[in-house]
């Protein structure tokens, strides 16, 4: 993955790609793996960093949806625990198995929830991940020792699968590209063009660092603009209604002691009726999240006060601890594509499934869904934009693709493990250059390797790549993330040959983006 040199191709490119991506997350690096691997040309253009919209920002959960089984969805989730399966079939190295309990304190919650999860496993059929039982108090206990004792009566455990969502997203980012595809990050798509007939037959591309624009033709382009794929739409169809209503979700972040045990917990009705989720995740404590209508998806979108509170509220009433702003080392935010059902309404009442919306100028929109189904997204996309580009039909591989990094024991390579099979090449790094093994901060366990890595092979081109996505230092421990950053930086500029201007500038903007990750106690 080299950006400079996919640029170059990229701008020097005459022939219309068979596909032009828009949006690098989830979902658009998704179909650019799709595209590729069937053998189609494929170019995707992100306006940030791979990442930066909502697939860094998720509760982390390859998961079939236990909340949406309630809600009579069957077969939605039965298509996520089948993708769950395969995710965790190509990914190993990045998806694991995880014990949830539901703890009960009401005696009717063990035989309600005991027989709802068993469903849960029933509808995996051979993709399951683990049986899910009813537990004594002792056995909650010896799971969640860290759990409300009063009044808990036992708990129900049950598995699911868990991953590290911007890892994952550089690790598609990497078959992509193994597959023949082009991926240019920092790279916004400004416009649309058309063809004589009024259809859509291009994008306009600014490459962010030096500011050129260059055209990039296509026989079909793919907007994968996830909540901002109506600003996207915009381009071609500057009246066209919009078809997201954004909703955005946060998480705190506490230390990896409020869940000491390595179960998380799952509270399927929170006092305003949403599931929330403790996760021990990277030796830390990801709680969350909310669910609050937004006007419009913000680049950084930011957590409300009563957001927070809410959090804090609601994990106090299930831990024996204490639990305030001062034990908060990282509040992230994320916007969810939610597709409006007909005209408007509020959030809840949104589908969670995909869309497929194919405007009049020939512009296919492909958002909603979850992280756990972009495979099958983007297997629906690329179905719909073959046909609609009147491309040589080819059939979908992704089912049996290994993700990059795909190692079966990277349990073994500790704190490199999320690098699966790169993590031998991290290693030689550091046998070639040995101080590179020096740690970046003390309560975090990165290394200086692993910014150099990020910046040769990742396309990391700011600090903020670094210690939020490639690293995730920023979600894991804001404060510390800051006081990593000029390290960090020093790193970048010395692979990227830029002067200290540059990395004053990079360790500046960098404070001010992570100032809004602290929860101000
Ligand atoms: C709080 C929260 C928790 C969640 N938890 C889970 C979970 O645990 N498990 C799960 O399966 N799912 C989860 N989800 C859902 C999941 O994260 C999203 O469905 C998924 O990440 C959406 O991916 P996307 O590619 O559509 O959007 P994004 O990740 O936002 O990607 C869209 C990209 O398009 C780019 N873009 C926009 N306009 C342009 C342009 N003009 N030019 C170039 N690029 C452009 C953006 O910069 C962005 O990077 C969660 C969502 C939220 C909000």
């Amino acid at each position: 993955m080299n950006r400079h040199e996919m640029l170059g191709r990229a701008i020097e490119r005459r022939e219309p790609w068979d596909m032009v991506v828009v949006g690098g997350g989830a979902v658009g690096m998704g179909v650019a793996v799709d595209a590729a691997s069937r053998g189609y040309d494929a170019l995707l253009v992100e306006q940030y960093d791979f990442g930066k919209g909502t697939s860094s920002r998720s509760t982390k959960l390859v998961h079939g949806g236990v909340r949406y089984l309630e809600q009579g969805n069957v077969s939605l989730v039965m298509e996520a625990l089948k993708e769950r399966g395969l995710l965790r079939q190509n990914a190993p190295h990045l998806v694991t198995d995880l014990a949830f309990v539901v703890p009960n304190y009401e005696w009717w919650e063990a035989p309600f929830y005991g027989v709802g999860l068993k469903m849960y496993d029933l509808l995996a059929g051979r993709y399951g991940f683990g049986r899910s039982e009813v537990l004594s108090k002792d056995e909650t206990l010896a799971r969640l020792p860290t759990i409300k004792t009063e009044g808990l009566r036992g708990g129900v455990i049950y598995y699911d699968g868990q991953f590290d969502d911007a890892r994952l997203l550089i690790n598609l980012a990497a078959t992509a590209a193994e597959q023949g595809a082009l991926i240019v990050n920092y790279a916004p798509a400004t416009a649309v063009t058309k063809d004589g007939d009024g259809f859509v037959d291009g994008v306009i591309v600014r490459d962010l660092e030096s500011g050129r624009e260059f055209r990039a033709p296509a026989r079909v382009v793919v907007n994968a603009g996830g909540p901002r794929c109506d600003a996207v739409r915009r381009l071609a169809h500057p009246g066209a209604e919009p078809l997201i209503a954004p909703s955005q979700g946060i998480h705190l972040v506490f230390d990896g002691s409020f869940l000491a045990g390595g179960t998380a917990i799952m509270v399927p009705h929170t006092t305003d009726g949403r599931v929330m989720f403790a996760i021990p995740w990277h030796g830390h404590t990801v709680v969350g999240t909310t669910d609050t209508p937004v006007a419009e998806a913000a680049v950084e979108p930011l957590p409300l006060d009563g957001e927070i509170e809410f959090i804090l509220e609601t994990a106090g009433r299930y831990l024996q601890r204490t639990v305030t702003r001062a034990d908060v080392r990282s509040v992230f935010v994320g916007t969810r594509p939610l597709v409006r059902a007909g005209s408007g309404g509020s959030t809840a009442a949104l589908s969670r499934d995909h869309t497929i919306h194919i405007d009049p100028s020939g512009l296919l929109t492909i958002t909603g869904g979850k992280w756990t189904t972009y495979r099958r997204m983007a297997e629906d996309a690329v179905d719909h934009a073959a046909t609609l580009a009147r491309l040589p039909e080819k059939p979908c591989v992704t089912r049996n693709l290994n993700v990059h990094g795909f190692h079966r024991q990277a349990d073994n390579f500790g704190p490199l493990s999320v690098y699966g099979s790169d993590a031998l090449l991290i290693q030689d790094l550091v046998r070639a250059e040995p101080s590179l093994a020096r740690p970046l901060h003390p309560a975090l366990s990165y290394s200086a390797a692993e910014v150099v890595w990020a910046v040769r092979v990742e396309m990391a081109r700011t600090v903020e790549d670094v210690l939020a996505r490639r690293t995730r230092a920023l979600f894991l421990d804001a404060r510390a993330a800051i006081e990593m950053a000029d390290e960090a930086a020093s790193l970048l500029a010395r692979e990227l040959g830029r002067d200290k201007a540059w990395q004053r500038q990079q360790v500046e903007s960098f404070r001010a983006l992570a100032a809004g990750y602290l929860t101000g106690a």
